[in-house]
């Protein structure tokens, strides 16, 4: 719905004070047929549910029939009767285009690391506000995220076409904003945002810190939740791991479900390529599919690109899929996975990346939260997986004392202890900087 109960009730009263200025017939023909569609910041639309209403006499009753709103709704609302070709503007407009079609819950494949944030995601899908709001799915990249969201979306709009679904990231809800603003057409924004059912924003991870963007997409935030619209949200980590949001927002989005999304073990690997397989008509022997499940474990996307390059090599040579064909396309990445160097600048680089900070800022000396937490990480890291002395890894943190090193380390460990999240959290790092 695009307009509230008591905005419903003012429309109902206005129609109805117009009824007694009018004859019956006129009535029925030029005022009944006109629905109510929308009420926004600064407009009320109507539609004109029967063609064969002569839309230019509904037009004449237009003035009046708008003084009549604006006794109730205040002079800022003015009325606007939308044509059938406005329409499915507004309703496009408002519908997501950016919705994958090919990512659906079908083609999920489940497994424990998924499962919660599947079900959660289905929940929403079927009962939209009623289930779980907001929905915060984190988890990293290329785990199915952004999948799972589509799938939401995809399903909804397919029990109901005319639903205002929109898929957006941060990223695209930031620079959309700054040039509406830009361009002194912010209302624009506002009333598209505040105007959908459901409002789903992948990877908020990325929301600019500038003030403008936060206050605004706060501010939408809020309007919908208040509204009972469904809002999911998508990030690479925990509300209380993004250190650029601000408070009010994190607790928002505490204030519903949060599920995670791993990494899928061996079983859920070997599902997923060969359901992928089976998908692109691929012809896959199962030690072939056990071969890169076995290699590739850091992302289903990096699976996806397993396959890709087996199934490509074997189309270029002519060749059937087998285990020596996928052992001879996969070679090159499979040995630098294993043979990585860890070096202080990778671990650096991976914790930098991961909590948004730059890596000039972790050897800096800078004291605030949003440096130091990672700072010690990347210590507690260096120390745990290279052969590095604390005197060492003092040098390559920025003339550190091997005190302070020795200090961080001991921190970390004694939270990883006390926190599973954050142990989690350092070892998924852990695992990062490995195979990085
Ligand atoms: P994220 O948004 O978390 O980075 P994506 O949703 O883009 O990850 O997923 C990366 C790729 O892996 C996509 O092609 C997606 O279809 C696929 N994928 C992820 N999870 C699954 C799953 N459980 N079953 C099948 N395909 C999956
Ligand atoms: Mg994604």
């Amino acid at each position: 719905m695009n307009y509230t109960p008591e905005q419903r009730a003012m429309w109902d009263r206005a129609v109805e004070n117009f009824r007694a200025t009018l004859t019956a017939p006129a009535f029925d023909m030029w005022i009944k047929p006109l629905k109510l569609y929308a009420v926004t910041d600064s407009e009320i639309l109507v539609v004109c549910d029967d063609p064969r209403t002569p839309i230019e006499i509904a037009r004449h009753m237009m003035p009046r029939l708008s003084a009549m709103l604006q006794a109730d709704f205040g002079r800022g609302h003015t009325l606007r009767l939308l044509d059938q070709r406005q329409l499915e503007e507004q309703a496009n407009a408002l519908k997501s285009t950016m919705l994958i079609e090919r990512y659906t819950f079908e083609n999920f494949i489940v497994g424990p690391s998924n499962n919660l944030a599947y079900a959660a995601s289905l929940a929403v899908a079927e009962q939209p506000s009623d289930a779980y709001n907001p929905l915060f799915i984190y988890g990293d990249v290329g785990l199915g995220k952004t999948h799972l969201m589509n799938a939401i979306g995809n399903y909804i709009l397919r029990q109901d076409p005319m639903a205002r679904v929109l898929l957006t990231t941060s990223e695209h809800f930031t620079n959309e904003l700054i040039e509406k603003i830009r361009n002194k057409r912010g209302d624009e924004m506002r009333n598209k945002m505040r105007s959908v059912d459901v409002l789903m924003v992948d990877d908020i991870q990325f929301l600019a810190r500038t003030t403008v963007s936060q206050e605004e997409f706060f501010h939408t935030f809020n309007d919908l939740y208040l509204s009972g619209k469904q809002i999911v949200i998508s990030s690479d980590r925990p509300p209380h791991e993004l250190p650029t949001l601000e408070e009010r927002l994190r607790s928002r989005f505490g204030s519903g479900l949060i599920v995670d999304i791993g990494k899928p073990d061996f079983e859920t690997r070997v599902a997923i390529i060969r359901h992928k397989a089976e998908e692109d008509y691929i012809d896959l022997p199962s030690d072939a599919a056990q071969f890169i499940a076995a290699h590739f474990d850091r992302s289903i996307r990096e699976l996806e690109g397993a396959l890709t390059r087996v199934s490509a090599k074997s189309r270029l040579l002519g060749y059937p899929i087998t285990l020596e064909l996928t052992e001879e396309a996969l070679r090159e990445l499979v040995q630098t996975q294993d043979t990585r160097v860890v070096t202080p600048s990778a671990i650096i680089q991976t914790v930098a990346q991961q909590y948004d900070v730059r890596p000039e800022d972790i050897l800096g000396k800078k004291r605030n939260q949003e440096v130091v937490v990672p700072r010690q990480i990347s210590i507690y890291i260096c120390r745990e997986l290279t052969e590095l002395s604390t005197v060492a890894i003092g040098r390559e943190f920025g003339n550190r004392d091997h005190t302070t090193i020795m200090h961080s380390c001991e921190k970390v460990a004694g939270q990883m202890k006390g926190d599973a999240q954050f142990r989690r959290r350092v070892e998924e790092l852990i695992d990062r900087v490995k195979g990085n």
